[in-house]
């Protein structure tokens, strides 16, 4: 039993110091990841660096408004990522709506579709802010605490019901 927490304590570090993040750049906060990846922030020295595809994926970064269609790629491309994985929220836009929360065609709370481990505020959050987040989110995944993953494996049923309710029958398939 202790052997076993102990391994898990390791492997949980080696994947916290070792993170893929494929960017869905669907807003205007993605002009601050170019500084955050390179030589004045240097986003590589947490061990975070960037994949082009969802299956060698560890991290999703949502990085501001998704509109209901764009939503349903989003969710596509979680489904595909191996687990453990993570989900993180940047800007306000994806926390309540930011300036579009009363769009016709925007998504307000991302939470309600996506297991988020990690929020970044702001309109739209500096690199500073972004890298502080990525040390917060480290942290949980060394403690164990960022299971957004296994959360949306146990209440499946309540995901999918939120996801049918933004996209409508006509947006939805359940491939
Ligand atoms: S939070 Fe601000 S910067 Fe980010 S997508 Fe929304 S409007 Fe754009």
């Amino acid at each position: 039993m202790y052997t076993k927490k102990l391994m898990e304590k390791i492997k949980n570090i080696i994947r916290g110091h070792s993170l893929f993040m494929l960017h869905y750049c669907t807003g205007c906060g993605a002009i601050e990841l170019p500084p955050t990846m390179t030589s004045r922030f240097d986003m590589e020295r947490l061990g975070i660096a960037p994949m082009a595809t969802p299956r060698q994926a560890d991290i999703l970064l949502i990085t501001g408004y998704l509109s209901a269609k764009t939503l349903r790629r989003v969710i596509y491309t979680y489904e595909q990522m191996q687990s453990p994985k993570w989900v993180v929220g940047f800007g306000s836009c994806t926390i309540n709506g930011g300036i579009y929360y009363d769009s016709y065609s925007t998504i307000n709370e991302l939470d309600l579709y996506l297991p988020v481990d990690l929020y970044l505020a702001g309109c739209m959050p500096r690199p500073e802010a972004i890298i502080n987040g990525f040390e917060r989110l480290i942290e949980k995944i060394e403690n164990g605490d960022a299971d957004g993953w296994k959360h949306y494996k146990q209440n499946r049923e309540w995901y999918k019901k939120n996801q049918k309710q933004a996209l409508g029958d006509s947006l939805y398939t359940t491939r």
